[in-house]
């Protein structure tokens, strides 16, 4: 080992002698990685490829004492330092530039305990994993809708998917996290421990701390029916599928999305790469009630083709799994919209129908239902009277389509802008968006303030959607 040149927490640099990075591997039971390493040119990838970065360093944690260990040397030696849970953040905020990676990813394990309908799941779970281990039991809460992003991003900036009309968000269902905080203490947080903490990582991210363990709440989910439907795009489409979902009941989760056909054999050739529009659905009530509540979806438009069946909960977060490896170019940019009025749908279906790959989508998340039933302040994630979030999702495959999809969804989005909230969900929002991330809090930003001064007033993490101490 020799000397290592490392990014800084203030934007300079520093040099590690040899010894230092010697104990700092010797404390560890995971893996120490820097650049001349074997195993380095893979561990640096995250899921994003537009992130090309060199991380100084790469420690892939085994347990809660590698992430003290790295918090506190990455702290002692003011370093720049980037938490990675599955490595899914679009923003690409699971990597840097010659700072510090910590990343989690080989922290999997997950203990279901079917009597208090809990889950805990280490910090580097992947919903995969957590869908898997609960949904022996009949059980499931609300995830991510790709098997493969990480529960650690998705779950501390709000969490949406299927379930989340009958359950809320991902955070409303969080009952205690243990965290390691940036001054390199472990703290279990909670309603009653904590609590301001607790209360700050239920959607303000990555800011607060690194959480080793998520402890869940479930919900009886015996198998679901669902699936995707394909329609002709037009205006009314989208129209019939916003006054229907707003009013279906909450055991049904639909996500809307403007698409290319994907080559599926339920598709006709024909319409494979064409322009369509897509309800996927998820009815996770009783079964008995799943052809009444899940009818509507074929009056919604012109059906081009649908496969809708009974399947584990787990299987249908891992329909798009295929659509979407490692590696794609990303870039998305996302919006909360209070109510989605008829000028607004006008403005999606033209751009909407010039969707650029069959890897990217215009998407429509649902937020009624249970996750409106949460008092704004109860949590940081304060914008519960919106009825969707938004998020114009790009994912290609070739570097030199690169300027012209992102100026797709920067165009998309402009033309949005008269119909839409200044603030997003900030896991859709965009690196670039770091001044949308005030308002994305609403009313909750001054508390998120305060309690980042609190528990990380030098900014030690600060790879994020960053919300700086005072
Ligand atoms: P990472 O890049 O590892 O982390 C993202 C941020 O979270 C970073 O700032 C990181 O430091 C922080 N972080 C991660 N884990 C921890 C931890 N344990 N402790 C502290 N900080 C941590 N969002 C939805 O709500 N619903 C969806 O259905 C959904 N589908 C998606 C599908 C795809 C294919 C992709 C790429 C994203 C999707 N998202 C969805 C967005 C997703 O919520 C974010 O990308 C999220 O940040 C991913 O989390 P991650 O842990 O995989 O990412």
């Amino acid at each position: 080992m020799t000397d290592l040149r490392v990014a800084t927490r203030t934007g300079g640099e520093t040099t590690l002698d040899a010894n230092a990075v010697e104990g700092l591997r010797s404390s560890l039971r995971g893996r120490l990685l820097p650049p001349l390493d074997p195993a380095y040119e893979e561990a640096r990838k995250v899921n994003n490829g537009m992130h090309d970065r060199r991380p100084a360093l790469i420690v892939q944690a085994a347990g809660v004492a590698d992430v003290l260990a790295v918090v506190r040397f990455a702290g002692a030696h003011d370093l720049l330092l980037a938490v990675r849970g599955g490595g899914h953040g679009v923003a690409g905020f699971g990597t840097t530039e010659g700072g510090v990676v910590l990343d989690l990813g080989r922290m999997r394990g997950v203990r279901v305990d079917p009597g208090s309908r809990t889950v805990r799941a280490e910090g580097g779970c992947t919903w995969g994993d957590l869908d898997h281990a609960t949904n022996a039991f009949g059980l499931a809460t609300t995830g991510g809708i790709v098997s493969t992003t990480g529960i650690g991003g998705l779950t501390l900036g709000g969490g949406m998917g299927y379930l989340a009309r009958r359950c809320g968000l991902t955070c409303d269902n969080l009952l205690s996290a243990d965290v390691v905080t940036a001054d390199g203490r472990f703290v279990t947080c909670d309603a009653d421990r904590d609590s301001d903490l607790f209360w700050a990582i239920r959607g303000g991210g990555g800011n607060f701390g690194v959480v080793t363990c998520f402890e869940l709440r479930l919900h009886d989910v015996d198998g679901i029916v669902g699936g995707p439907t394909f329609y002709r795009i037009d205006e009314e489409v989208l129209r019939r599928y916003r006054d229907f979902i707003l009013d279906a009941p909450e055991e049904l989760g639909a996500i809307f999305a403007f698409v290319k056909a994907p080559p599926l054999p339920f598709l006709p050739p024909d319409w494979h790469g064409k322009p369509a529009a897509a309800v996927i659905a998820c009815w996770s009530g009783e079964a008995g009630r799943a052809e009444t509540a899940l009818s509507p979806l074929g009056d919604l438009g012109d059906v081009v083709g649908s496969h809708v069946g009974s399947m584990p909960y787990s299987a249908i977060n891992r329909l798009f799994d295929p659509l979407l490896p490692p590696g794609l170019r990303q870039y998305w940019k996302g919006s909360f919209v209070d109510e989605l009025g008829d000028e607004a749908i006008e403005a999606h279906v033209e751009p909407g129908s010039k969707v650029p790959t069959i890897e990217s989508g215009t998407h429509f998340f649902p937020l009624d239902g249970a996750c409106q039933r949460v008092a704004p302040d109860a949590t940081a994630f304060a914008y519960r009277d919106v009825d969707f979030a938004t998020v114009i999702a790009a994912a290609w495959h070739e570097r030199s389509d690169d300027a012209s999809i992102v100026r797709w969804v920067r165009d998309y989005d402009e033309a949005l802008r008269p119909f839409s909230q200044p603030a997003g969900y900030v896991n859709f929002l965009a690196e670039e968006d770091r001044d949308r991330v005030p308002v994305s809090y609403g009313d909750n930003y001054r508390r998120l303030v305060h309690v980042k001064s609190r528990y990380d007033p030098r900014n030690l993490f600060r790879i994020n959607h960053n919300i700086p101490p005072a």
